[in-house]
């Protein structure tokens, strides 16, 4: 009985089953993804929205072949939505990743990684724009897919977001060759520079034993603690109520002095951005 019924489950298995949206009568090329789903898609719409998929045959219509494609069924019935015209069933519309990346984030990036390997044009383009609204919250996932397939500015972004991320999501997440040692060198200089600001901070101010500074000290603390990329935002907060004593404390003016003297902390910012930033050399800040 044991082994008619693992007989059984193995059939299941192996046995293709049709997808439920993919399965036209007139279409004319057959995908089978990883885990046994049959896609039947027509080859004028991969002609116009795509040029990466592999053909059973380049030269003869492939009608029954099936061509095994190395995805999960979840992934391709996303991808090919973006290949086969909308149906009045979706209203006509194309999936809207906003929705999928905050229900599954790693079926989000296996779709944008898949549109890419196969180039499907509006694929490709709808997960860059879902990712540009997202790289405050995934910037290391975004910033490992734009370094692998070369999206410049979305890249430079994302690593500045990242820096608020631990070095153990980095080494998770930075897969694409040699970026994790570069992003760790960029981490590293952002660092230093938190820390040259923080020691201008404590020359110029913290000597001065007046609470309004001590506060604002406490509070520019707290942003770099949040994140390194933090050094040039002025922190922001009730100075009046924080006033010392010593008439020639510079606190008595403090909303109005607190700019122009904030602005010696902004000078360690200039870090280049990740894309023109040179792992290789020595970083001084601006003096
Ligand atoms: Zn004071």
């Amino acid at each position: 009985m044991e082994s008619a019924d693992s007989d059984k489950d193995q059939e299941r298995v192996i046995k293709p089953r049709k997808s439920e949206s993919f399965n036209s009568p007139t279409a004319d090329v057959t995908f089978l993804s990883s885990d046994s789903v049959l896609f039947k898609l027509h080859s004028s719409h991969l002609s116009v929205n795509s040029i990466g998929f592999p053909r059973a045959d380049e030269n003869i219509v492939v009608d029954a072949k099936r061509v095994p494609l190395s995805e999960h069924s979840d992934i391709l019935d996303l991808l090919f939505r973006f290949v086969q015209p909308p149906v009045k069933d979706t209203s006509f519309r194309q999936p809207d990743l906003f929705y999928e990346i905050q229900y599954d984030i790693n079926n989000f990036f296996r779709l944008a990684e898949t549109a890419e390997k196969y180039v499907v044009f509006a694929a490709m383009n709808a997960c860059y724009l879902t990712m540009q609204h997202f790289q405050v919250e995934y910037p290391l996932q975004i910033l490992n897919h734009c370094v692998l397939h070369d999206y410049l500015p979305l890249a430079n972004k994302a690593a500045k977001s990242s820096l608020t991320e631990g070095i153990d999501e980095a080494i998770k997440y930075l897969t694409a060759p040699g970026l994790l040692i570069r992003y760790l060198k960029y981490f590293s200089k952002w660092q230093d520079a938190s820390t040259y600001a923080i020691g201008e901070f404590e020359r110029h101010a913290l000597r001065l034993d007046c609470p309004a500074w001590t506060y604002a000290y406490i509070m520019y603390r707290q942003q770099l603690d949040e994140s390194c990329s933090n050094i040039g935002v002025m922190p922001q907060g009730d100075f009046k109520s924080k006033r010392c004593h010593d008439i020639e404390c510079s606190c008595r003016s403090l909303p109005n002095v607190w700019p122009d003297w904030f602005r010696r902390l902004s000078r360690f910012t200039d870090i280049p951005d990740f894309g023109d930033f040179d792992a290789t050399s020595d970083y001084e800040p601006n003096e």
